[in-house]
């Protein structure tokens, strides 16, 4: 069933990770399987047994060429510097060549105790692994770069996180796990060898065309360019309220995509201060703080590249901060592109930004829904009759009256129909995100009656983002006061 496994992790010294099987568990059942998925990855699907892929994706069986291991990692936790993480419960079975011919890992999540577990049990309770599922899924049908969910089973053993719950394991799938914290674990044993053996990967594997550079142009140019990838992603979070919760730099790819999804959540009523996470207590990891994280995150490292830069530490440090500080003009443009296409404004002119942050800012005093908000002015972009609806959303409709004036302005210097205009809104506005009420009824019915169907069909609304699904109109309103979810939590 398995494409052939190309290995490449497990090519490299001893010292980058553990050998570990998975460690079998009592009854596997699959209960999530993501076929198109699966087709791309090049996966023999002929005769597709659910049983037999329940023990595949459990890691009852480790499949044919595949050599299993924990990666190792160290990454600044909420701050602080923790030397030595790793994989305490994934397991990496080996990479594939997909149908493009990109090696993407596949790991399966929840795998068993690893010697990078310290004190955890090396599992994942059912509802941890739904929500990676959903999300993650959700993330990529809206276009915007993550790792992969392409099974999902239950082990038919119980983990304990407070009380007892059911047992799963995710099959992830991913352009690589290599994180800012892999650096950083050699980094912090002096370990020079390994960290240009790492670059040098991460170059031919995610930024092939700096493999024509040599010397230290070369890893200069990694730093910028894998910059250049979070500045880019973490606008697109923005642009759909997107909220991931524990951005340390273990869970900071260098691919650009996003990892690990423990406590994330959308926002609904637009406040640049939310935070979900019950154990982000002091607001890190706030919406508005995302960017300015992720550039905490890059120039930690920056500072594992150093003594591949220059040999005169300072000539590095200068370079390096020069280069983090641009960060802030190269977010603010991602950003900017991205609140220029929600809006429909194809065109640049020197009022944008402006205009984007008052939207903002009516939404903030007007309490309106951030998804809804934008889904809305698509209609407005169209015709007046739907600006009822759009001042609607807001607890006193003034403030967005005053702004769509300046919007429609705007709009008249405009080159495409309106027609055409709301049409291309249509593509980056979604109308379906995943709702954390949603999440939160879709995990409790698998969880407590083994129902399974309010997740598919959630699944089935979330990976369609940008179409209208008659029926489904519920699906895109947010939680009444009684549903509404104020806290996630990390669940590991
Ligand atoms: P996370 O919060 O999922 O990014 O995980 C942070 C670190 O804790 C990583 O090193 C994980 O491998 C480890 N970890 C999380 N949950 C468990 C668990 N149940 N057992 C062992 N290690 C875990
Ligand atoms: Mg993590």
């Amino acid at each position: 069933m398995f494409p052939p496994f190309t290995l490449r992790y497990a090519r490299f010294p001893e010292r980058f990770f553990a050998s570990f099987d998975p460690v079998p568990v009592a009854s596997p059942r699959l209960v999530a399987f993501n076929r198109s998925l699966a087709e791309e990855l090049g996966f023999e699907l002929g005769a597709f047994d659910r049983e037999e892929a329940a023990v595949w994706f459990a890691g009852n069986v480790v499949p044919p060429g595949a050599e299993p291991l924990a990666q190792a990692y160290a990454g600044h936790q909420f701050g602080g510097f923790v030397p030595r993480l790793g994989d305490g419960r994934a397991v990496l079975l080996g990479e594939v060549t997909d149908r493009q011919g990109r090696l993407r890992d596949i790991q399966l999540k929840g795998a068993g105790c690893t010697p990078f577990s310290r004190g955890g049990d090396g599992r994942a309770p059912l509802g941890p692994v739904l929500r990676e599922y959903l999300v993650s899924e959700a993330m990529h049908a809206m276009g915007i770069p993550t790792t992969r969910a392409l099974a999902a089973v239950t082990t038919g053993e119980r983990v304990v996180r407070g009380i007892p719950e059911p047992g799963a394991i995710l099959t992830r799938v991913a352009s690589s796990h290599i994180r800012v914290g892999t650096f950083q674990y050699f980094a912090a044993r002096g370990d020079a060898d390994a960290i240009r053996e790492l670059a040098d990967h991460v170059i031919e594997r995610h930024y092939p065309e700096l493999a024509r550079l040599s010397g230290n142009e070369r890893y200069m140019a990694l730093i910028e360019a894998i910059q250049a990838r979070q500045a880019a992603l973490i606008a697109k979070w923005m642009g759909v309220g997107f909220i991931h919760g524990v951005m340390n730099t273990d869970n900071t790819t260098v691919s650009g995509e996003t990892i690990d999804y423990g406590p994330c959540a959308f926002m609904e009523t637009y406040d640049p201060r939310t935070v979900f996470s019950a154990i982000d207590e002091g607001g890190r990891y706030a919406y508005a703080n995302q960017p300015w994280i992720a550039q905490w995150n890059l120039a930690r490292l920056a500072e594992t590249l150093l003594p591949l830069i220059d040999s005169d530490q300072e000539r590095a440090v200068e370079w390096a901060t020069e280069v983090i500080k641009a960060f802030e003009a190269q977010y603010e443009a991602e950003w900017l592109a991205v609140m220029r296409a929600k809006l429909g404004l194809a065109r640049e002119e020197a009022g944008d930004r402006a205009l984007a942050e008052s939207l903002l800012d009516a939404m903030h005093q007007g309490h309106a829904d951030f998804t809804l908000t934008f889904r809305q002015l698509c209609e407005a972009a169209e015709s007046g009759e739907a600006d009822s609806a759009l001042g609607d959303l807001f607890e006193r409709p003034e403030v967005i009256e005053a702004w769509l004036e300046r919007w429609r302005e705007r709009l008249a210097q405009e080159p495409a129909a309106p027609s055409e205009r709301a049409r291309q809104m249509r593509l980056v506005n979604p109308a379906y995100i995943p709702r954390n009420h949603r999440v939160q009824q879709a995990l409790t019915s698998a969880i407590d009656e083994d129902d399974f169907a309010p997740f598919e069909e959630l699944l089935a609304v979330v990976t369609r983002p940008f179409e209208a699904q008659p029926g489904r109109e519920d699906y895109s309103l947010p939680a009444s006061p009684r549903e509404r979810v104020f806290r996630t939590f990390c669940g590991t």
